[in-house]
Order: C-alpha cells, then structure tokens, then sequence
C-alpha cells in the first residue's frame, strides 16, 4: 500500500502514515461524477487541515483519542477523469486497506461508495446495513442519461445485493425528485427518515425513536455490518455551505452529532464523509463538521473496543 511520507505528520488529526495502526483514513479525492459544483476532490485535504485544530483529539463524550491507533493512507492513486476506471483501480486499493485497518474514507463525490460497498461485500460475505445521511435520495436509475454516478449508488447497491433492504436507512432527504425516487428505500422495506419529518428534534431523547428503528431492523436481521455513508450536504447550507448541491431546510450539526454519537457507539465496520467542496466554503464551516463527524465515530469505535 502507497504511504505518502508527507503524511509523516499531515495526516487526518496529524497522524502519521498508516501502517499497521487498527483505524486509517484514506482519502478518494474523486468528483468527476458531480452534477452541480464540483470540487469535491478537495474534500479530503480540507478536511485533513480542519482535523489539526483537534490538538490531542481527546473526545468529550468518549474520553478517548484515536491518536496511537490512527494511520492515514493519503490520497489514493486514482484516475480522474474515468469513473468505470476510477472504480476499478479503488477497489484493490479499498479491499487492502479494509483487511488491514478499520476505515474512514473521505470523498470525493457520493459515487466512490458503491466500489466501497462492492469491498465490503466481497471481504465480509454478507450485505450490509447502511445508515445513510444526505440531503439527496441518490437512488435515481440514471444520472442525466448516464447510467451510474453520485446520485445512483443506492439504487445500484440495492440492485447487486450489497445491502440489507430493511436495514437500509435514510437520514435528512429534502430535495426535488420524483415520487419513485423518493420512496425506492421505503418501497423496498427500507427506512427513511425526511428533513421535515426531523425538525425541531435535537436532542437524545426527541430523537431516540429514529435510533431505536434502525436498532430494531438490525436486531430483526441477525445484526448486519453496519456502514455509516455521510453526504455533508445532509446539512443545512447555513451549516454546512461548502459543497457541490446544497439543499435549504437541513438538519442542524447537532442534530447529526446527536445520531452520531449514537451510531458511532455501535459497533460499526466503516464509514464515510462525502462531498466536502471547499472552494463554496465559507470561514471553513464545512471541513470543520466534517472533521468533527469523522472525528466522533473514531473516537466512539476506540472507545468501544474491538
Ligand atoms: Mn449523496
Ligand atoms: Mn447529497
């Protein structure tokens, strides 16, 4: 596996060069799928550079650091302007860093989950559970008459069987799309869980109900892997301005830290941070949940333990 030796201290809350730490993160500096603004494969970067103001890392809520356990494997070496080749040179890359460490995988546009969740599938042998945060359904059978991109991997997902119908969880969807679109996670058993359904709920408790649904499908289908995917534009633009399709009427950062938090309490066998487009940032607003985000669920797996 590439190790970038400038990494030796840049690296995702200043670690060092992944080798053989249990977490990495890698970066999939990836946007040649977006539909809107692009700039996505600059995510990774910024959010490298929000994660070093996070000094010992130590988490409040956990009371641990992922530092001594953490690797950053860099950029991928990735194509960048082929997705059919995008996706074939990241799935070796993802399938030998996911033997090796448990991930955290930092987009890039929402198009780099479907080869991440082929991985996933291969390593593991058995679909999985997603709990899927974003402002956009991403289950469109085409993307403007091209088959496959940031907004068709849930749908291509549900078609390969990478994922467990019933434990596949939608989180913050807003935007304009047709009905069938819209309801394909419900419509196959699925969850969703609307922006609008979710407003005016913050907290632990008011938002309990939404957890104890995902809990309850994972326990009715023998506890699946559970993979977290988080589109930053699941936020607020007012929260979360910098990225590529911004959608008004989004959840708070509390609201995601609140599910967050949760979630990353659970056991879980990877996750990723999609969409980040600094160059529509503002004051950095963006790259600074984004490391937070990636930052809570690090911190709750150490603190869980193995
Ligand atoms: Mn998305
Ligand atoms: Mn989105």
């Amino acid at each position: 596996m590439t190790a970038f030796a400038y990494l030796a201290d840049n690296g995702f809350l200043k670690a060092g060069a992944a080798t053989d730490q249990r977490f990495a993160v890698a970066g999939v500096a990836w946007d040649g799928s977006t539909t809107n603004r692009p700039g996505a494969r600059f995510g990774p970067r910024a959010i490298r550079d929000a994660s070093h103001m996070l000094c010992d890392a130590i988490h409040p809520l956990f009371d641990v650091t992922p530092l001594g356990e953490l690797g950053d494997a860099g950029d991928l070496p990735l194509p960048n302007t082929s997705l059919v080749a995008m996706r074939d040179a990241l799935a070796p890359l993802a399938e030998a860093l996911l033997r090796r460490h448990h991930m955290v995988w930092l987009g890039g546009d929402h198009s780099i989950t479907l080869p991440l969740l082929r991985a996933y599938r291969r390593w593991l042998g058995q679909p999985l559970a997603v709990v899927h945060f974003d402002a956009h359904c991403d289950t469109w059978r085409d993307h403007f008459g091209e088959p496959s991109g940031h907004g068709t991997w849930v749908h291509e997902a549900f078609a390969e069987g990478l994922v467990v119908p019933q434990c596949f969880a939608q989180v913050g969807i807003r935007s304009a799309a047709e009905r069938a679109a819209r309801d394909y996670v419900k419509d196959r058993g699925g969850l969703v869980f609307t922006a609008r359904e979710l407003r005016g709920l913050d907290g632990a408790r008011e938002l309990a109900p939404v957890l104890a649904a995902v809990d309850e499908r994972l326990a009715a289908h023998r506890q699946p892997p559970l993979y977290i995917s988080l589109d930053i534009d699941v936020l607020d633009p007012a929260f979360a301005p910098g990225t590529g399709t911004p959608e008004p009427g989004g959840l708070s950062t509390n609201q995601v830290l609140t599910l967050l938090e949760a979630l990353a309490a659970r056991r879980c066998v990877g996750m990723d941070c999609v969409e980040v487009a600094p160059a529509y940032d503002h004051a950095e607003l963006t790259s600074y949940a984004a490391a937070h985000f990636v930052w809570t669920y690090l911190s709750g797996q150490v603190a869980r333990g193995l």
